[in-house]
């Protein structure tokens, strides 16, 4: 029998010939696997367009890393460990070695396979690093958090001062979309024999808004630095209906599945920068959501442990109401167009994210891992340290506040304020009660009604509950707030 000395495991979300076990390795001895299991495919057959990019980007990277020299074994399995414990038995393997997994659950099942770890150096900063901030801290911010990375980096800083004099620019960067733009275009990418071959498997055509090779995926970079970075920062909120984008990156499935490095990303945006003609709100926009936003929910992941995910402290119970699954089944214009954007790309930046989905899941009182599992299944960025965190703290709020001082909840207005959803929908923002109102308004007025108990001390909602405490139509709020949640689960809403 032919014996492998060492196997490096490659899961696909690690697809980087650079970085953890794969940057020592070497084609005379070492060969790679990857496993495709079925186990994982079904729980992605929700977006094809996620499967597709899974698949496909997995498939290219076994091709390029044979064309670099590796035997490289690619494994139809049942599950990752059947897969492992195969084709080591098969190869009479003497030792499996893997990048630390990204997840609790991968890191569990190749621990009690007795697979070896490399670490895990797929973000800037180490898992040990960040427990060493967040030990220190009271409260979980964010911006302290991001402030030290820039300092620790030294990125955008002139010796000890912010670049630009000031760390944040989130105030310029709140504009709403602007009329008659026009918008910088994006990649169509060019789809190959693999992708194609993973489109026949799945039954999908691959339209090529998604690259699934690393050369894709540098190509995506390129465009965004090129021609989107200089107006990332002033538009990065705005909502429209004229463009699916904006000047957002896209990079969020590369960089999550190693086809991209958070390095690179950096270096290609600071050179940029460099040349002097981007406004600094708009490099430090996207800088803070790479090496804030990004390094600071992967560390928050870890750092709340594993059963994070289950945690319900608002006690919410409904269920998925049924225009997540069809966007037919709403009236509600944002919600319908956002849950139609997903269902067309597994894509839609953060404030529809944020301040459409979550906002809406939060305020009608959805079960919050019902609403995780929904967003797991349908984008195309989805994977669960990032997704958790995002979800269950900062959208839903439902850890507490751990992770976020106050609820991010919002009524009509601030969609109505941010984006060209409210012109056309048969409900008016501003109307809390009445046929007409906008679910979305009711529901805040009544979320706050509903949570007095437990968010009126807080003091970053005093001016909320000021405002509640004036309502004198709080009965017909709630007789509305109950028409609304009844509409919603029939799908008349
Ligand atoms: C409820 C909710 C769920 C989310 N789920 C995911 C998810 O499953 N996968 C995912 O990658 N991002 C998720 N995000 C974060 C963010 O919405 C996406 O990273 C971003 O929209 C991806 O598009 P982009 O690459 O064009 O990002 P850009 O706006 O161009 O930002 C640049 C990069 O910053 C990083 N980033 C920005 N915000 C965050 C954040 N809050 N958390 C982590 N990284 C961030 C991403 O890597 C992103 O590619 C979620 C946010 C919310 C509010
Ligand atoms: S009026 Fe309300 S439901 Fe309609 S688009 Fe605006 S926020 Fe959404």
């Amino acid at each position: 029998m032919c014996s492998v000395k060492r196997l490096i495991f490659v899961p696909f979300d690690q697809l980087h010939y650079g970085y953890g076990a794969l940057a020592g390795a070497d084609p005379e001895s070492d060969t790679l696997l990857l496993v495709e299991s079925a186990q994982k495919i079904d729980s992605y057959r929700q977006s094809n367009h996620r499967l597709h990019f899974y698949l496909s980007s997995a498939r290219h990277f076994a091709q390029e890393m044979t064309q670099r020299g590796f035997e490289v074994i690619y494994e139809r399995a049942p599950s990752i460990p059947v897969g492992i414990a195969t084709v080591r038995d098969r190869k009479n393997v003497d030792e499996v070695v893997c990048t630390t997994p990204s997840t609790f659950g991968q890191q569990r099942i190749l621990t009690q396979l007795g697979v070896k770890f490399v670490d895990n150096d797929f973000f800037l900063t180490p898992r040990a690093l960040f427990d060493q901030w967040a030990n220190g801290q009271k409260t979980y911010v964010m911006e302290s958090f991001y402030r030290a990375q820039r300092v620790r980096l030294g990125i955008l800083m002139d010796g000890s001062k912010p670049e630009g004099g000031q760390w944040n620019f989130d105030k310029e960067n709140r504009l709403p979309p602007p009329k008659n733009y026009t918008w910088s275009p994006y990649l169509t990418h060019e789809i190959d024999e693999i992708d194609l071959e993973v489109g026949r498997e799945i039954g999908f055509e691959p339209a090529g808004t998604w690259a699934t090779s690393r050369s894709g995926a540098r190509a995506q970079l390129k465009n965004f630095v090129d021609n989107h970075l200089a107006y990332f920062g002033p538009l990065e909120d705005a909502m429209t209906t004229e463009n699916w984008a904006l000047h957002h990156s896209l990079l969020s499935p590369y960089l999550n599945i190693g086809l991209l490095h958070v390095s690179e990303v950096l270096e290609a945006v600071l050179a940029r920068h460099a040349k002097g003609d981007i406004p600094i709100a708009s490099t430090e926009g996207f800088v803070r959501q790479l090496i804030g936003w990004r390094e600071y929910v992967n560390g928050m992941y870890w750092h709340l442990g594993v059963d994070y995910k289950n945690s319900n402290n608002l006690g919410a119970t409904g269920q998925l109401p049924e225009v997540f699954a069809d966007s037919a089944k709403t009236q509600m214009r944002c919600v319908g167009s956002v849950v139609r954007d997903v269902a067309e790309r597994g894509w839609v930046h953060h404030i529809p994210r944020l301040m459409v989905l979550s906002n809406f899941a939060l305020l009608a009182g959805i079960n919050p891992q019902v609403f995780l599992r929904w967003m797991q299944e349908s984008f195309i960025d989805a994977t669960e340290w990032v997704m958790v965190p995002n979800v269950i703290g900062m959208g839903l709020h439902a850890d507490g506040g751990q992770m976020m001082t106050k609820p991010y909840v919002s009524g009509g207005a601030y969609i109505s304020k941010m984006s060209d959803y409210c012109k056309g929908c048969k409900y008016n923002p501003k109307l809390r009660t009445g046929d007409s109102a906008c679910p979305f308004t009711t529901l805040y007025w009544d979320f706050l009604d509903r949570h007095e108990s437990q968010f009126a001390s807080n003091h970053r909602m005093k001016q909320q509950y000021f405002g509640l405490r004036r309502l004198a139509d709080r009965d017909a709020l709630k007789a509305r707030a109950s028409e609304v949640i009844s509409m919603l689960e029939q799908g008349t809403l």
